[in-house]
């Protein structure tokens, strides 16, 4: 994005070496990832017009409307250059066609469009700039060089992206000395809109709560706003209730704790949200993490089991709790089998591939039904040996679930520091960690 900046503002440096400027730049990553702000910062850095037009405005349109607007937006374009086009949700139009049934008025648009591109000349400085969530599923035609050939991908902000992209929306409220590491690190997997909406609900929950400037604590009730749903006021759980959930949360925490590769207790609370979650044990990595190892996916299995083995190793029942955790261990379970290679019988066979990775990355199975049901007993066997672990950690350390399940109960929500604090008091500073 740099060099189209720079060629929009010299234009002349790349001519005389006879470089001319990539015609389009596409602009891929997960919704919220700031593409349509990239566009935008990239005309204002190179001051030049900006036009900007969605995928979606043309799909409504009447025959030929489409056709007729893109033929206009160019020659606009054209006038005005150098300049920045700006093409959001192209997909709505460069769509590859898989049904068989055709759409005309998409497929003519998409035409001029097409033309349009290869007509006009690159060194005259019209930018094109397009952005889209599902690249996968583009017309080959959109992609061929010297049309869209550079591809600009926007991800999800790693740390220091979390922290500087809160720093620019805190600028926006009044607050006091804020502990950014501790807030984005609570925030991983959040993307730049989902930050600045947390930056929201903390300032207004700074106003609810009778206050001038946001705090961090406000950010840090923002943030399970947004991963939990608010807290429940009115909820009141039995005693018994409140008893099990405790233990189960403690269960996951204690699990958590007596394992390596496994990211620490940040906190552990029962007090119910609005999402249905009655209490939930909130882990926060130290670092940034880009590659998992087998031992680290498989224990964060066995820490998602360490709930449900609590209420069986405790009360001798199952309750429906922990149904936020069979599915999450299920889903990690078998992209250890089927993705990840790291089942003994399947090797480094891929047997399932992911279609709209930037839009919740639905998978399908590429393997015969024969392998589907072997799959299953092989997750099965991963989640088993899992659950065992889990429930073998509890039974050994009966002594701290019951002293750490009665403070959670007395408190509601306790840190991670004051957990780690009565299960080091009770292993003798020996280090059990397996
Ligand atoms: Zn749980």
């Amino acid at each position: 994005m740099a060099e189209i900046v720079d060629f929009l503002h010299n234009p002349s440096k790349y001519a005389e070496i006879g470089a001319s400027l990539p015609k389009g730049a596409l602009l891929v990553g997960p919704p919220g990832t700031g593409k349509t702000l990239i566009a935008r910062a990239v005309a204002v850095e190179a001051k030049v017009p900006f036009f900007a037009i969605s995928g979606s405005e043309f799909v409504q349109m009447f025959v030929g409307m489409g056709a007729a607007k893109v033929r206009d937006l160019f020659k606009q374009a054209g006038e005005k250059a150098p300049c920045i086009i700006f093409i959001d949700e192209i997909d709505a139009i460069g769509k590859r066609r898989d049904t068989g049934m055709g759409n005309d008025e998409r497929e003519q648009t998409l035409n001029q469009l097409l033309t349009e591109m290869d007509g006009f000349d690159g060194r005259k400085g019209v930018v094109i700039l397009a952005a889209t969530n599902r690249p996968e599923s583009l017309v080959k035609a959109l992609l061929r060089p010297g049309r869209f050939d550079r591809r600009v991908q926007t991800e999800l902000p790693d740390l220091e992206g979390r922290k500087a992209i809160l720093a620019v929306h805190l600028k926006k409220v009044k607050h006091v000395d804020i502990d950014m590491d501790i807030v984005a690190r609570a925030i991983a997997g959040s993307s730049g809109a989902e930050l600045a909406n947390i930056v929201n609900e903390a300032a207004l929950r700074a106003v609810r709560m009778g206050r001038k400037s946001v705090t961090t604590s406000d950010l840090e009730e923002s943030v399970e706003t947004v991963l939990a749903g608010a807290q429940k006021k009115n909820a009141v759980l039995s005693d018994a209730e409140k008893k099990l959930v405790a233990y189960h949360e403690i269960g996951h925490a204690l699990v958590a704790a007596m394992q390596i590769h496994s990211a620490p207790v940040h906190k552990i609370t029962i007090i119910p949200r609005t999402s249905g979650a009655l209490g939930y044990t909130m882990q926060v990595d130290s670092g940034e993490h880009y590659l998992m190892d087998r031992d680290e996916l498989f224990n964060r299995i066995v820490t998602l089991s360490g709930g449900r083995s609590a209420e069986e190793v405790v009360f001798n029942t199952v309750t429906t709790g922990a149904s936020n955790d069979i599915e999450q261990a299920t889903k990690l379970a078998r992209a250890m089998v089927t993705r990840y290679g790291m089942s003994e019988k399947y090797d480094m066979m891929g047997l399932e591939t992911v279609n709209n990775a930037y839009l919740g990355g639905d998978s399908s199975l590429t393997c015969s039904a024969d392998t589907a049901s072997d799959i299953d007993r092989e997750v099965l066997n991963v989640i088993r040996e899992a659950h065992d672990k889990a429930r073998k950690i509890i039974s050994e350390n009966m002594e701290i679930m019951h002293k750490a399940a009665s403070f959670l109960i007395e408190k509601e929500t306790i840190t991670g520091d004051e957990f780690m604090k009565i299960v080091n008091d009770n292993t003798d500073g020996q280090n059990h960690k397996s």
